[in-house]
């Protein structure tokens, strides 16, 4: 079976399909340093829960059968708080960074290692009672709402096939077990893809049906560059793809040459290249792809499970601090909460109003939950260069709110004795309003930088998540060139530093245009770096300008493309989307 969807991230991945559907909370993760506290905790209330219930048990087996009958449940009891069982769990979490789940099955296997050495056969037996209180302390992680393993029993390369992904279910997968990913829906700027693009997982989008059609344990190859997907291919097709995928590393490998190069114009112009991400564990692959800091990172990777109730001060503190501390000397952009409704409780399910109550709009309204943010935000500065930035502002009244919600932040820290550096505040700028108000923005803000993900989708009305409609999501489209140059206007009018952290940057001739309207900060996925300097150590800002001054003048995305196009045509590079 061929399925021909949208590729999303390209390259090319073979795997089992793992088929996730709607509703499924079944995940093995790994956990960022900052939750292992709690995922040990969690263990720990797991225990505590599985101690009463066996007691009760051995209770009722005792009245109905015979303390006779019970004594095998004291052999459970016993095994709860051996050292080799939770305790090992504990350890695995900290040292390997899994989920509470995941854990425990590792520590089972370990145990079960030893019993099966074991030359009695009474011991041997035993074996089935580890894993007996095994399955319950697994059990109640999961009553106590963990996402358990889906990828516990399969083995090998897998491939996703999911018909809907919350971005904190996509926060939660093991990313290392994924050859490729496949769903109904999303587009390039869905957060799925954003996130399957930077850490290099072949993705096809826009499938439609493939959760129903596609049986889990298939053999599955995925083109995310053609959107091609084949089901249980034959020997000449897999052999095809192989071929392909070999291709497709050279390419990466003679791209990767130039992480190491300075990102300078062919003018000597000199442009700053951060990276996006959404993990404290990703520094190290940012700064490998050439990247000098963090233009964006994504919060909302923190609140996966846990919800806003449940990220407290000290988790985030750790988490912001791990990301300053490994960037410096380069600066790093946090943005606070970009959530809506559904994640502020930790739940899985996606949902919500695209214009309801969500960013900045929801954490004015939640004091406390802002007030912890902007403090663990405010101690971290103290270790490196760290800057906030406010998500989804519409007025100048919400950014002077914002504002003195960091204001009051660092009035508390200091009252308790802690160091509130000064720190830069800046603005997303994401929603028509605050691009065609930027003037009216830049005096209460430190920086601007640009959205143009979801500034796209809300000028064009185009929902970025929607595939029946994207062929209208036109980054090119002249109101959206006009929009930029109105924010790049506005921030060198006042002396502010205008950047991108919008999937446009990431795009060869995107960028070329971002260039020539003035820009010279940029923020894109890890992977897009290596590109993103090919393109521009071979332009000429003149030129780009001269490119970007007709931009303005045309009247159709087309058209505004096909003078990007001869800008680039010397250049001979692939565009990513
Ligand atoms: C954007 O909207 O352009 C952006 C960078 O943020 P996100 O993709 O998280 O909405
Ligand atoms: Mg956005």
């Amino acid at each position: 079976m061929r399925l021909t969807g949208v590729g999303v991230s390209p390259g090319v991945g073979v795997g089992k399909a793992l088929v996730l559907k709607h509703g499924a909370q079944d995940l093995r993760f790994r956990i960022p340093a900052a939750r292992v506290p709690r995922e040990i905790d969690r263990l720990q209330e797991a225990r505590t829960r599985s101690r009463r219930q066996i007691e009760q048990i051995k209770a009722r087996i005792a009245q109905s059968a015979g303390a006779d009958h019970a004594y095998l449940f004291d052999a459970q009891l016993l095994m709860l708080d051996d050292a080799m069982l939770v305790g090992r769990a504990a350890a695995i979490i900290r040292s390997q960074r899994l989920n509470a789940s995941s854990a425990l099955e590792k520590a089972l296997e370990e145990i079960s290692a030893v019993f099966d050495k074991a030359e009695d056969a009474y011991l041997r037996e035993r074996k089935g009672d580890v894993a007996d209180v095994v399955g319950r302390l697994r059990m109640n992680l999961r009553a106590a709402g963990d996402p358990a393993d889906l990828f516990a029993d399969l083995e090998g390369p897998l491939v996703l096939i999911a018909d809907e992904l919350s971005p904190s279910t996509v926060a939660q997968l093991d990313w290392q077990r994924l050859a490729g990913l496949v769903t109904n829906g999303g587009s390039w700027t869905h957060h799925a893809a954003i996130l399957a693009r930077s850490i290099h997982v072949p993705a096809v989008a826009a499938l439609h049906d493939a959760s129903s059609a596609i049986p889990p344990g298939a053999l599955v190859a995925v083109d995310g560059s053609t959107g091609e997907v084949l089901v249980d291919p034959d020997a000449e097709m897999l052999q095809q793809f192989r071929g392909r995928q070999q291709r497709r590393a050279a390419y990466e490998l003679a791209l990767h040459e130039y992480s190491a190069l300075a990102p300078v114009t062919a003018d000597g112009v000199a442009i700053l290249l951060e990276a996006n991400l959404e993990s404290p564990d990703d520094t190290e692959r940012a700064k490998e792809q050439g990247a000098v800091g963090i233009g964006l990172f994504r919060t909302e990777s923190l609140l996966a499970g846990v919800g806003m109730a449940g990220a407290t001060e000290e988790m985030q503190y750790a988490a912001y601090r791990q990301l300053v501390v490994s960037m410096a000397p380069g600066r790093v952009t946090v943005r606070t909460f970009d959530v809506g409704e559904p994640q502020r409780r930790g739940d899985e399910t996606p949902g919500g109003s695209a214009l309801g109550l969500r960013g900045i709009r929801l954490s004015l309204g939640l004091e406390e939950v802002f007030q912890t943010q902007l403090r663990a935000l405010l101690r971290a500065a103290a270790h490196g260069p760290l800057r906030i930035m406010f998500p989804f502002v519409s007025s100048v009244e919400e950014l002077q709110a914002a504002r003195r919600a960091v204001a009051l932040a660092a009035a508390t820290l200091r009252a308790r004795g802690d160091a509130a550096p000064a720190v830069p505040v800046g603005v997303m700028i994401e929603v028509p309003s605050a691009a065609l108000a930027a003037d009216l923005l830049a005096p209460d803000a430190d920086f601007f930088s640009i959205g143009t993900n979801d500034l796209i989708q809300y000028c064009l009305a185009v929902d970025r998540t929607d595939d029946r409609v994207s062929q209208l999501y036109q980054p090119l489209h002249p109101a959206i060139v006009r929009l930029v140059r109105m924010v790049v206007r506005a921030g060198r009018h006042r002396g502010i530093p205008v950047s991108v952290c919008g999937e446009m940057a990431a795009d060869p001739l995107q960028l070329a245009l971002l260039i020539g309207l003035g820009l010279r900060e940029f923020s894109m996925a890890p992977t897009s770096v290596p590109l993103a300097k090919r393109v521009l150590r071979d332009l000429r800002t003149a030129d780009a300008a001269r490119t970007a001054s007709a931009a303005l003048r045309a009247r159709t995305a087309a058209a505004v493309e096909s003078g990007l196009l001869r800008l680039l045509a010397p250049l001979e590079v692939k565009r990513t989307s």
